[in-house]
């Protein structure tokens, strides 16, 4: 089975070969099915692309069958009272507007809840979803469908963190499986209940850390998680969530592998 003949589509990030988006894109059309952009903006240097830029990726994305989702830059949070529009908000805006062009598949979105996430103290969660949601209604202004927003579950964090603010605002999930890989959970049982809501997933292997090569995983669980995407007819897209070609060749070989023991 070829990767362009499966329901879902396989991409990577646009951080592939040292260089810049588009070198990136022009490398990787044909060899994968999207490409998740990875933009940073400091106060001196900025990745994001001028609409040249999106020109040249709207045209290599036509000829290719390749689409492209957006990594925002910062964890989302609401400013505290009487602060203005915290940056997070303001630097989403700012990333979305510039590439709104492209029609993204999806935008990942984490919500910062670092101090919130190990409180049991239901006032103060309860604050802190109310805060999440109010936060992804904004940032959904900006792209206009807050179904396009795909907040992702993180390391470190509790597994149902994110369930209810995901529920209450609408908007959809990625589900990294590397994550849940890292912190020692089944992403199987996991997946069985979000599946529906998910548009993006995360795969990437742990070796010495996360975001290395899929070879590193055992090819029973590869296995597991295909069959269960090919099973409830996965149709998002599966991000090889790596930074280096060599992680990519693995990555793809270890993919492949997997499908042709499910399929042949
Ligand atoms: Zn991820």
């Amino acid at each position: 089975m070829r990767l362009s003949d499966l329901p879902f589509r396989v991409g990577t990030t646009s951080y592939i070969i040292p260089d810049d988006i588009l070198p990136n894109a022009r490398y990787l059309a044909g060899k994968v099915r999207d490409i998740q952009l990875v933009l940073f903006e400091l106060d001196d240097q900025s990745n994001l692309p001028d609409k040249a830029a999106i020109d040249e990726l709207n045209a290599i994305g036509r000829q290719n069958d390749l689409t492209y989702t957006v990594h925002l830059p910062l964890d989302l949070r609401l400013a505290d009272k009487g602060e203005g529009t915290h940056i997070s908000l303001v630097k989403a805006r700012r990333v979305i507007e510039s590439t709104l062009d492209l029609n993204p598949r999806a935008y990942v979105v984490h919500l910062e809840g670092k101090e919130e996430r190990n409180v049991t103290d239901p006032a103060v969660l309860s604050r802190w979803r109310e805060q999440a949601v109010q936060s992804l209604l904004a940032v959904s202004g900006y792209c206009g469908d807050i179904k396009r927003l795909a907040v992702e579950n993180l390391e470190n964090y509790p597994v149902d963190f994110n369930d209810a603010v995901i529920r209450q605002s609408g908007c959809s999930c990625c589900i990294d499986i590397g994550h849940l890989w890292l912190d020692g959970h089944d992403p199987i049982p996991y997946l069985k209940d979000r599946l529906d809501q998910a548009i993006i997933m995360h795969l990437h292997g742990i070796g010495k850390r996360d975001h290395q090569s899929l070879h590193l995983i055992s090819e029973e669980k590869i296995d597991s998680l295909f069959r269960i995407l090919l099973d409830n007819n996965y149709t998002g897209v599966l991000t090889l969530e790596i930074f280096s070609e060599s992680d990519l060749t693995g990555s793809l070989k270890a993919v492949e592998g997997s499908l042709s023991r499910l399929r042949g």
